[in-house]
């Protein structure tokens, strides 16, 4: 497999990041038994000059931690890439590997937590020790003014990187939170298999999530700081 180069290198964790030991733990045990897969701190993907930011919550074991690339492998990509398509975002066909030919226009993928957590859970160590990644992603993309969450440990994480507060900034489907800066942040529940399975998220809930985004982008509302913190 090509693994595919971030394009924000310079805000990217070392491939041996030594931050959170039971992480490291991990993915010394599966570089020992997948030693083709990525396992590494996943990059970003996308446009580096995107006005919207997908914030993930961490790879997956056959997704992103395989591929090296988010969302890219298991199940939750099919519909995030798709309706990524559908909005004008994306290009090429989205086929589960970094060797395909999808590209990001406008959007970038990010990750609350870089490495695999053991059972797709990281602890709130680990997602605190990481967020300075997340921070420096946000501060290093200059045009994102929209940013979606998948997730509700996502949500806080985001909440908290973009300088919000969490008392005022409730996670649910939809919900759309300002930031200090001006910037807006909204809630998605995580395109995951069990989500999709269980109807928690059907494709048209997740697709609003995206068309409320491209309608805030023409908003003059974003640009309004006077409104930062509503
Ligand atoms: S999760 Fe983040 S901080 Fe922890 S080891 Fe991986 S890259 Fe480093």
């Amino acid at each position: 497999m090509i693994f595919a180069p971030s394009p924000i290198p310079e805000t990217e964790p070392p491939f041996d990041c030594p931050r959170c030991p039971r992480l490291v733990a991990f993915r010394e045990e599966l570089r020992a038994e997948h030693p083709g897969w990525w396992t590494a701190p996943v990059n970003a993907f996308g446009d580096p000059d995107a006005w919207l930011a997908v914030i993930g919550l961490a790879p997956g074991k056959h997704g992103a931690n395989r591929t090296g690339r988010p969302v890219t492998g298991d199940y939750a990509g099919q519909l995030l890439f798709d309706t990524l398509g559908k909005c004008g975002l994306a290009s090429g066909t989205y086929a589960a590997t970094p060797e395909d030919d999808l590209q990001l226009h406008g959007a970038i993928v990010i990750n609350a937590v870089k490495c695999l957590p053991p059972a797709n859970k990281p602890t709130p160590e680990e997602i605190r020790t990481c967020r300075p990644f997340l921070e420096g992603q946000t501060a290093a993309l200059p045009n994102a003014r929209v940013f979606v969450a998948l997730g509700q440990i996502a949500h806080q994480s985001a909440v908290k990187a973009l300088g919000g507060r969490l008392p005022k900034a409730r996670f649910g489907h939809l919900a759309e939170h300002r930031m200090p800066d001006g910037r807006i942040l909204i809630d998605s529940y995580h395109c995951s298999r069990y989500n999709q399975n269980t109807g928690r998220l059907t494709r048209a809930m997740f697709e609003a999530v995206f068309e409320r985004a491209t309608a805030l982008r023409q908003s003059p509302v974003l640009q309004d700081a006077s409104l930062a913190g509503t």
